[in-house]
């Protein structure tokens, strides 16, 4: 039986995910506890035609104790090997996996400092490589299974055996690999997000009101020529590609300095190994000017002055609240999931092609139409059962978007 769900995932995966085409190579960046599955989309990938495959294994134990052993300065140096590694494939048209599975509680007891200095270091070092792929330039696709640390995080209490079997039964369910058919439950879902995205991008909204009982009174100004997108990414080859498999949201850029009032978090984020919880953002002319968490202030601290760019958004996704990952009633402290389950914003900067011909600008003219830019892209939760959005149009008029939680059309 679950053999079975394994390999319809797997080949939903190369061929919705991916979109492997005859000859492309896959690069899967996979943390080595979950080599059996990753083995498995290797052979997949293969049968639909992949030239090659390259394995790029990852280890959060050993990155744990460098973190805690190593001198400090080693985490201001990126190896020029690795950046060429993804430079090499990029340049050569490879298609990217990334297997999504961190313990979210893995660096808990290391100075966040540390973490926050060495993914600054990757990014600047990576950033030919990650604007590629924001911009969909060659396919990517960033999907998760269990590992034990992770299921016993989500599943408290539950014999680790169970609390992976639990895990797997929720992921198999939201990527639709539970269905007869799942490319074809995909090609559905498509249709139905594109739904939203008609009904947004059809109103073109000048600026979005969001308001709920927990104290989210924000307001957002779009940029003009926005686009709201959604279910399946394209390259410029025109290839579908479906970067985080489960994809619940429709999404767009929002105007750097467009951004006022507070918004306060629903769910935890887990941010790096470390998790971020019950804070709140208030905005001032696009940018962060006062934050606070219950949980995890030093960690959201480091995140938000990584750079000029970090302390202003890059991002608005609609994710109704009854959404299948949300009815679950899951807290998978995993970002691909729990963003899903929840309307969100990021932290950070903003996908190109959430601009008309965004992907083809240079950073200058995205700048002017107001697009923002980081180092980091960090999706934080704030939907809620009573969260309404209002949007307003270029001429003044009101339209409820969002009421008790979920769309109105
Ligand atoms: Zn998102
Ligand atoms: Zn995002």
């Amino acid at each position: 039986m679950k053999q079975n769900l394994l390999e319809k995932y797997a080949r939903l995966i190369v061929k919705t995910g991916i979109n492997i085409q005859q000859d492309q190579i896959l690069v899967i960046n996979s943390p080595i506890e979950c080599a059996e599955f990753a083995r498995l989309v290797a052979q997949v990938a293969y049968q639909e035609g992949a030239r090659d495959v390259v394995m790029n294994w990852k280890d959060e134990l050993f990155s744990r104790i460098r973190f805690l052993q190593a001198p400090e300065v080693v985490f201001e140096e990126f190896p020029e090997w690795q950046k060429q590694f993804y430079l090499n494939y990029l340049h050569k048209g490879a298609a990217f996996l990334s297997i999504a599975a961190a313990d979210p509680e893995l660096l808990k007891d290391v100075n966040p400092s540390r973490v926050a200095k060495a993914q600054k270091t990757a990014s600047l070092a990576l950033q030919e490589y990650r604007e590629a792929l924001m911009s969909n330039k060659n396919a990517w696709c960033v999907v998760s299974i269990p590992t034990t640390a992770w299921a016993r995080k989500v599943f408290p209490g539950v014999p680790d055996e169970q609390a992976v079997a639990k895990l797997w039964e929720a992921i198999f369910e939201v990527v639709r690999v539970t269905n007869e058919d799942p490319v074809a439950a995909w090609e559905k879902h498509k249709q139905s997000l594109k739904k939203s995205m008609d009904f947004l991008n059809q109103y073109q909204f000048k600026s979005l009101h969001y308001k709920n009982s927990l104290g989210t009174d924000l307001t957002i100004e779009l940029p003009e020529q926005h686009l709201w997108l959604g279910g399946a990414e394209t390259t410029p080859a025109g290839l579908d590609f479906i970067a985080n498999m489960p994809t619940e949201e429709v999404f767009t850029c929002p105007k750097r300095d467009g951004i006022h009032g507070k918004v306060v978090s629903s769910k935890p984020l887990n941010y790096n190994g470390n998790l971020i919880e019950n804070f709140s953002l208030v905005f001032k002319e696009g940018k962060i000017v006062e934050y606070t968490a219950e949980k995890g202030q030093e960690v959201l601290q480091k995140l938000i002055e990584t750079d000029e760019g970090s302390c202003y958004l890059g991002e608005v996704a609609l994710v109704p609240y009854d959404s299948p990952i949300s009815r679950l009633n899951i807290l998978f402290f995993n970002t691909l999931f729990d963003e899903n389950a929840s309307c969100h914003l990021a932290f950070g900067k903003a996908y190109p092609v959430c601009i008309q011909n965004g992907e083809n600008m240079s950073k200058a003219e995205l700048t002017q139409l107001g697009v923002n830019d980081s180092l980091v892209h960090e999706d934080f939760m704030i939907g809620t059962a009573d969260l309404e959005i209002t949007g307003t149009t270029a001429r003044g008029e009101t339209v409820a978007i969002f009421k008790q939680g979920n769309f109105v059309f």
